[in-house]
């Protein structure tokens, strides 16, 4: 098909033309004595992004599935209780490993479309005197439904009731997209991947660990080799791997860094809120359809979730978009298949990238059948966005 193809997925993202070129590499040894000036930039351009100075980057080679695994296998001993919420697939897959790894889970359920539920981590805290749960999961940004969860308030929680559990936060499709705090807000490990808001490809998985974490891991009892932190950390403070890493990946990753660096964090997230709020725009006030998060506290700004009308099928959407106009949309996952379609608005995006989106959205449905005024979404994002400051937060629109 002619043109480009529309990569709106929430993740796999756009990789920006100067990562793809600063992977463009020969191999080289990666135990050479100048090696470890690639490892320590990646590493230490990673903390800021974090938000931490005490705990310490690991990059794996998987995705952020695998720093689930390490999370859980390096820090928990066999069949500990842990505490997480599920509202969506992705914090339903977590639970799922948590299982399949032998650890009891005590399951927050909570409607799909809403995000984490405070109080009840709270009253199961709260309730758990003698301290069994040993780690409190939570989902930073449900990716299947366009949830944004309070990682704070989680740990304020748990601080009330001096709980002295881990606290493991998910952050795959909000890290380097929307604000996170790992030493403000007490993460003990933050899980992450190379393919959504740092604009790589998929294959790296990106993680950080608590110095209360590395300690727990010394004596955890839990199975683990190929993701094993203290291996990882001993061979890092050296500026090596404890196995080959992937040498396009890394020089990737530090371009990506570089460009984050260069935009500044905060305008980062603020262009993510930005454009968001056009995309919402054009859900709610053109189209006239609904968000599956339920309420505006739980908006996302990487991915939105679009509702379709009762009658038609979302996959029908996602599959004329694909074939007719080129362009990619999320499906809609396990309990919401068909039910939804989304379109991921996180990393190297700007309005007019989005417009097309929007606009392909708009066409995939008018041509399946959605009742919906042509051009209304595209109008209304339009409207948004002109009437907003794009660019720094403090500065005004170009
Ligand atoms: N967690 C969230 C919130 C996700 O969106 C994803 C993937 O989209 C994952 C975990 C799993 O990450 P990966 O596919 O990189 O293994």
């Amino acid at each position: 098909m002619a043109g480009r193809n529309f990569l709106f997925v929430p993740g796999p993202t756009n990789v920006p033309d100067r990562v793809t070129r600063a992977m463009m590499v020969a191999m080289e040894d990666h135990r050479s004595p100048i090696f470890p000036e690639l490892t320590r930039a990646c590493l230490s351009a990673l903390k800021p992004v974090f938000k931490t100075t005490s705990a310490v980057p690991i990059l794996f080679p998987s995705s952020g599935t695998g720093c689930w695994e390490a999370a859980m296998t390096n820090c928990l001993n066999a069949g500990d209780k842990v505490l997480a919420s599920r509202f969506g697939q992705f914090s339903h897959l977590w639970i799922d490993m948590c299982t399949r790894l032998g650890f009891e889970v005590e399951v927050l359920e909570t409607p799909w479309g809403e995000g984490a539920p405070l109080d009840r981590y709270l009253a199961s805290l709260s309730a758990d005197k003698q301290h069994k749960i040993k780690a409190v999961l939570v989902c930073q940004n449900e990716t299947a439904t366009g949830v944004t969860s309070d990682v704070a308030a989680v740990r304020q929680a748990m601080n009330s009731v001096k709980h002295p559990a881990l606290l493991f936060a998910d952050s795959v499709s909000a890290l380097a997209s929307i604000d996170f705090r790992m030493d403000e807000w007490g993460v003990d490990v933050c899980v992450s991947g190379s393919q959504k808001g740092l604009m790589l490809p998929a294959g790296m998985g990106v993680t950080c660990v608590s110095q209360k974490a590395l300690e727990a891991a010394k004596s955890a009892t839990s199975k683990r080799c190929y993701f094993d932190y203290g291996d990882m950390v001993t061979s890092n403070a050296t500026g090596y791997f404890p196995y080959t890493p992937s040498l396009p990946m890394l020089y990737g990753l530090r371009e990506s860094l570089a460009m984050i660096a260069e935009e500044g964090l905060e305008n980062v997230f603020h262009r993510h809120t930005y454009l968001a709020a056009g995309v919402r725009a054009a859900v709610i006030e053109g189209w006239k359809l609904k968000l599956c998060a339920t309420a505006p506290k739980w908006h996302s700004d990487t991915v939105s979730a679009i509702m379709v009308p009762e009658g038609i099928n979302g996959a029908e959407v996602i599959a004329r978009a694909f074939k007719r106009y080129n362009l990619a949309l999320g499906a809609g996952l396990s309990q919401v298949a068909g039910k939804l379609f989304r379109i991921g608005h996180m990393g190297d995006l700007n309005e007019l990238m989005l417009l097309g989106a929007i606009a392909g959205a708009e066409m995939a449905m008018l041509d399946v059948g959605v009742k919906i005024e042509p051009g209304s979404g595209v109008a209304a994002a339009q409207k948004y966005w002109r009437n907003h400051a794009a660019g720094a937060k403090s500065g005004s629109a170009a």
